[in-house]
């Protein structure tokens, strides 16, 4: 099963457009992000486990969130939820200057390893609590959370660019979500709902505990 028809059956054929999403999706070796007993089905349509019961999302659904973004190369853009590296991966080669948190070590450790192995360098990461964002390079373009949440941290609100677009997964249930997409437009921030989804939690200070 090739990158080219993951990009054709499950993200063109389901509407993503964004080019700069699709030919990141191509290139980047979506296997290499999990490990060798999943490589066979690294590109299939749905989502695969990753250490610390942690998961890597459908590819569809990275694409999605990207496309969400509204993103322009050269804009920062901070992730919350680093975990394999693979949708950090696909922000960079869209051209964005990338800062990613994760909050458990072990992720954190091989990620980064991986990541510097992979030719990433320029890629900013940090072992934090991510509802907490990352002040020291506030404010953000962007801002996308790759977990779910109980409600909007606070905080990345305030880290937030004017003119800025945050996206997060937000639920009162457990692995059911809405997407919601923040736009911070004269320092208010107006929320708009972008779907369903199903995220891990989003654990933290401002998060599930
Ligand atoms: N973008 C990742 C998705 C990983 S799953 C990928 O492409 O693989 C979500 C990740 O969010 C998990 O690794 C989890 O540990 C992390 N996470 C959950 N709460 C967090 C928090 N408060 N701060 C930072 N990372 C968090």
């Amino acid at each position: 099963y090739s990158r080219r028809r993951m990009v054709q059956e499950q993200l063109v054929a389901r509407g993503i457009t964004n080019k700069h999403v699709l030919r990141a999706m191509e290139s980047i070796p979506r296997h290499l992000f999990v490990s060798e007993a999943l490589h066979a089905t690294a590109y299939s349509d749905r989502p695969l486990p990753i250490a610390n019961g942690q998961t890597i999302s459908q590819p569809y659904v990275v694409a999605l969130m990207c496309q969400l973004l509204l993103a322009e190369p050269n804009m920062r853009v901070l992730e919350i939820g680093t975990g394999s590296g693979y949708q950090a991966a696909v922000l960079y080669e869209m051209g964005l200057n990338v800062f990613s948190v994760e909050r458990i070590e072990n992720l954190y450790q091989n990620t980064s390893a991986l990541l510097k192995q992979l030719g990433y360098k320029s890629m900013t990461l940090s072992l934090s609590d991510g509802t907490l964002g990352w002040t020291r390079h506030a404010p953000y373009d962007r801002i996308i959370v790759a977990a779910g949440g109980p409600n909007v941290p606070q905080a990345l609100k305030d880290q937030l660019a004017e003119g800025g677009i945050m996206l997060i997964p937000v639920g009162d249930e457990r692995k059911k979500q809405r997407i919601v997409r923040v736009f911070k437009i004269n320092g208010q921030c107006r929320e708009e709902d972008c779907g369903a989804v199903s995220f891990v939690d989003l654990v933290g200070a401002d998060g599930w505990r």
